[in-house]
């Protein structure tokens, strides 16, 4: 049976990128080796690193002064290495989520860190909007996409002092305007690749700033130096890295990406509001997220929601089950998820909905 794939991570891949990982694993560009048995260092190694740094910063427009990293840890140890290379005196962040509030439980043990607002009190279900960033930060952390209560920062916001975000789950799905960033961090397995590599766009300049002696392979500055090869990177998710970027390039670059994204979210939250079963959790629609898109049942159906996943079950959907703290239903809309996907899967809801 045809699968559809709406898992928020890692999640789906362009079925040529998938092809050409795989063949790379058998024969890597015909050197007789599979890529997985290849030092990093081998000479036909380097290229690939070198064009997923340049895609890059083609793709975002990345200006003179960034450096773009592919490191192992996950956003979660960058977590960590924010405020380790960056917070000085003050730290501040926006509350958006359990992933900003494990951002910021890390900044904690670095120095004063300042909540400027949260969405606690109602499940994360909105962006805070109307607070005021404190000027003497070093920097404010957001997180654009809160990938469990589908909810997404549409535009980069306008602070005073220079931002910081988590990208993993809506990198290369709109422009970015990184002059207004000195650092972006993600995991590479929700938008860009199979899981197991990292990427981070640094702001050369804004690093070494801190007093504080950093752990070589935590300060930035060893990666930036090492052209993220200090040690041994995770070679064969940086080469599914490049794949997506390449697929990327030739499907049309960000601007494309943000024109199918908004295409395919028109669409399922159109369905999830006129369907009588089904409610979106996001009630403002300026903060609903075009990656994660989550739905429950209206509370005279709300029995039917096992049945409801098995039913989709049944009919081919991957991944359609909320996150345990929100429950319900998400499907995750990431770049490789095509209008057709989700044209099955309001086909599915309209079926069920005609059987109730
Ligand atoms: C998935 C996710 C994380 C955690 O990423 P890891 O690579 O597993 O550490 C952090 N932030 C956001 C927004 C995520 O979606």
């Amino acid at each position: 049976m045809k699968k559809y794939n709406f898992n928020a991570g890692p999640s789906k891949l362009p079925s040529d990128v998938m092809k050409a990982v795989s063949a790379a694993c058998i024969d890597f560009e015909n050197s007789g080796l599979s890529l997985m048995e290849m030092s990093h260092r081998a000479k036909n190694f380097q290229p690939v690193v070198d064009e997923a740094v340049s895609l890059f910063r083609e793709l975002l427009s990345i200006p003179d002064g960034y450096s773009v990293l592919f490191l192992g840890g996950g956003a979660s140890l960058e977590f960590c290495m924010v405020p380790y290379n960056f917070l000085e005196r003050k730290a501040a962040y926006l509350n958006t989520g359990v992933w900003a509030k494990k951002a910021m439980a890390e900044a904690k043990l670095f120095g004063e860190t300042v909540e400027v607002a949260s969405s606690a009190d109602t499940t994360y279900n909105y962006i805070p909007r109307g607070y005021t960033i404190p000027t003497d930060a070093d920097y404010f952390h957001v997180t654009t996409n809160n990938t469990i209560y589908g909810t997404e920062l549409h535009r980069d916001l306008d602070s005073p002092v220079p931002m910081v975000a988590d990208m993993s789950s809506d990198i290369f799905s709109r422009p970015i305007d990184v002059s207004k960033y000195i650092c972006i961090y993600g995991g590479a397995q929700k938008n860009l690749a199979m899981a197991g590599v990292t990427f981070v766009i640094v702001k050369n300049d804004a690093l070494g700033r801190v007093t504080r002696p950093i752990p070589t392979m935590l300060d930035y500055r060893t990666h930036v130096k090492g052209g993220s090869m200090f040690n041994t990177p995770p070679t064969v998710p940086i080469y599914c890295a490049l794949q997506t970027l390449r697929w990327l390039k030739r499907e049309g670059g960000v601007m494309e990406m943000q024109r199918r994204a908004e295409e395919k979210a028109k669409l399922l939250y159109g369905e999830i509001e006129r369907n009588k079963l089904f409610r979106p959790t996001v009630t403002n629609p300026d903060d609903r997220s075009y990656m994660n898109i989550c739905f429950v049942m209206n509370d005279e159906y709300k029995e039917l929601e096992a049945d409801f996943l098995s039913f989709a079950t049944e009919r081919g959907m991957v991944g359609v089950k909320g996150h345990r703290s929100v429950g319900g239903f998400r499907a995750s809309c990431y770049n490789a998820v095509t209008i057709d996907d989700v044209k099955a899967l309001v086909a599915c809801m309209q079926e069920y909905e005609r059987q109730h």
